[in-house]
């Protein structure tokens, strides 16, 4: 049976059994998103799994102050950022597998292997149909342009997507252009940044800005909405894919890591070898509308009717270095 806890509601440590196997995953993911591949796993291999629903730093924290008594075998998290974090705080330890070497793409996991990507997820550019005419668009980069002026929505530079994106500029331009680059969205802003992704697309259709910067899966979640508002937002904006005459538009991931002094070692390297195989990718990128990291998985309809395109193929791990350089560039360009 799935036990499952939240953090903030179960302060004690997880109880330990003794005979069966188990595997203790904690997880940023909304359970409703990984709950039923879980059971799933459960039924194939007869290991337990104990589940722990929290915030990732949240949980970070957790097992940083559990120190080696820590139960915690596996931590998934939504970036490749805070997976990075992980690794940088010393939380988590190599994946020590053939088979999830040789099905991730290398882009798509740590160097060392301290964590590896479970899917894909694109943070993209969004446009209004009725006006913007999207031979006017082509990169990131051009989104600084005067013609942009006022019409932009994008969130807070504290969410780790922007601060992302930001690091993968810094790779590419170095970090005076990507000040520079920082400054003009601010400047071609249509409002202060408020709310969460979805409420850019939806001030898009709302007409208070004519672009918006979004992750993909937001996008896709209204797509098979079938509330009437939600579907004025998919037919009246539309998704634009850029850099795909050079880099590619960017990528991230959600993915997992092996805690340091995790006890059940062999069954968290059972989960994540379960969760590379080309049926649970497909399941689990579809339930999120994700894209799966292993490529002979399947997509789903949704996600394919966003059309193709060209991912960029950094490491990214890169995103975690560059990470605090990204903060402090969005903080000097007063990107709030
Ligand atoms: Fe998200």
């Amino acid at each position: 049976m799935l036990t499952r806890y939240f953090i903030g509601t179960f302060l004690t440590f997880l109880s330990l059994s003794l005979a069966a196997a188990e595997v203790n995953l904690y997880s940023s993911r909304k359970d409703i998103l990984i709950v039923p591949l879980l059971e799933q796993f459960e039924k194939q291999t007869g290991i337990e799994v104990n589940l722990i629903t929290g915030k990732a730093s949240a949980l970070m924290s957790r097992i940083k102050s559990e120190g080696e008594a820590s139960p915690a075998d596996l931590l998934i998290t939504v970036d490749a950022g805070n997976l990075h974090r992980a690794k940088a705080e010393g939380l988590v330890q190599r994946v020590q597998s053939k088979l999830l070497e040789s099905r991730i793409p290398e882009a798509l996991r740590d160097p060392q292997m301290h964590w590896v990507g479970l899917t894909r997820r694109a943070r993209t550019i969004f446009y209004a149909k009725d006006r913007v005419d999207p031979k006017t668009l082509s990169t990131y980069e051009n989104l600084v342009d005067d013609q942009w002026k006022g019409r932009i929505c994008i969130r807070s530079s504290s969410n780790i997507y922007n601060q992302s994106l930001v690091a993968s500029l810094i790779e590419v331009h170095g970090e005076d252009a990507t000040e520079a680059w920082a400054e003009g969205i601010v400047a071609n802003m249509a409002r202060k940044p408020t709310g969460g992704d979805t409420d850019q697309l939806r001030a898009v259709a709302a007409g208070q800005c004519d672009l918006a910067v979004s992750n993909t899966y937001y996008y896709g979640r209204l797509l098979d909405s079938k509330r009437a508002e939600d579907e004025k937002v998919v037919d009246t904006v539309k998704v634009f894919w850029p850099n795909q005459d050079g880099r590619g538009a960017h990528v991230n991931i959600s993915g997992a890591a092996i805690a340091k002094y995790a006890p059940n070692y062999e069954e968290a390297i059972k989960l994540l070898e379960f969760m590379v195989s080309d049926e649970v990718q497909a399941y689990y990128a579809e339930v999120n509308h994700e894209f799966p990291v292993v490529a002979s998985a399947t997509v789903s309809e949704t996600i394919k009717s966003l059309g193709k395109f060209k991912p960029h193929d950094l490491n990214l791990s890169i995103l975690g270095k560059n990470n605090k350089r990204a903060v402090m560039i969005m903080d000097r360009a007063n990107w709030q």
